[in-house]
């Protein structure tokens, strides 16, 4: 059992281990459901308003209706009562529980609503990598807890001890398992452009802003597999990973430079960032 992790069902605030949830729950049956995962670090939240915007807009696409004022309430309080330095926030939210499994919800359904934070150390990481196809949903901007191919493929690379996923469809490279691409070619820093098929990260966009503030080369676009044969670098950004580079590719030809300047400029600026 799960000791001393903070977390709020329904608006109550208990142990995670004093929870329980009904197998009526839509998240349950249909991973009918939302969700964020809000890192703090140094006592700091980050880029907490980006996540509640991010969170309102995943589930006005799947139209639950969600009070974000009582989201943020919550992620507040779960944060004050914390003292732990660096960590994070998960939140979810399904759409509600049904008294029969149907694919058609009742009009009058009420959210369910879970959170929960968890100590982590942030820890610079490189990371051992597999390339495989995308066989998610058309959906994967909104950030449902329906993450299954995900699960199958990062789990299918698990055994050879590979952290992170690239995945592709018909070659067009969208996205790791948990978290965005971005390589570099030359002196051009390349990240596959927002569409159905990649989820819009936080830090990706955070990273963004940084590297068009420090005008440096960028460009987002449609990338190939192929493209990768070429890069000098290669690192995923998320919440809890930051930016972390890869070390190897299985079965892939490419010679990666853990030393590459581009690499090394957008974690110093993703840390100043973060850390002010
Ligand atoms: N893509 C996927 C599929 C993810 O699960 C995540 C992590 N939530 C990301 C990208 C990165 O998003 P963020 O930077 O907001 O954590």
């Amino acid at each position: 059992m799960t000791e001393n992790i903070q977390a709020v069902y329904q608006g109550c605030f208990k142990d995670l281990n004093e929870i329980k949830v009904s197998p009526m729950s839509r998240a349950y049956l249909f991973s009918d459901s939302i969700y964020e995962v809000i890192p703090f670090q140094n006592r700091k939240l980050i880029c907490p308003q980006e996540h509640f915007r991010r969170l309102s807009h995943s589930a006005s696409e799947l139209k639950i209706i969600i009070d974000i004022q009582k989201v943020q309430e919550e992620v507040s309080h779960l944060f004050n009562n914390s003292s732990h330095e660096d960590g994070y926030i998960y939140y979810q939210i399904s759409r509600g529980v049904d008294d029969i499994r149907s694919h058609i919800y009742s009009p009058d359904i009420s959210n369910e609503t879970f959170g929960y934070l968890t100590p982590i150390k942030f820890l610079s990481k490189s990371l051992k990598v597999g390339i495989c196809e995308d066989i998610r949903w058309g959906r994967c901007d909104i950030k449902t807890t329906s993450l299954l191919g995900n699960v199958m493929q990062m789990n299918n690379f698990n055994n050879q001890n590979c952290d992170e996923i690239i995945m592709h469809r018909n070659n067009i490279i969208t996205e790791g398992g948990a978290s965005n691409i971005f390589f570099v070619i030359d002196k051009t820093i390349y990240t596959p452009k927002l569409s159905k098929n990649i989820l819009p990260g936080i830090t990706r966009d955070l990273l963004i802003d940084l590297i068009k503030e420090n005008k440096i080369s960028f460009e987002e676009g449609d990338f190939l597999i192929d493209d990768l044969t070429k890069a000098s670098s290669i690192w995923f950004t998320s919440s809890t990973k930051g930016i972390a580079d890869v070390t190897e590719v299985i079965d892939f030809n490419i010679n990666l430079d853990p030393n590459n300047e581009l690499l090394k400029k957008c974690k110093d600026l993703y840390n100043l960032k973060i850390s002010n």
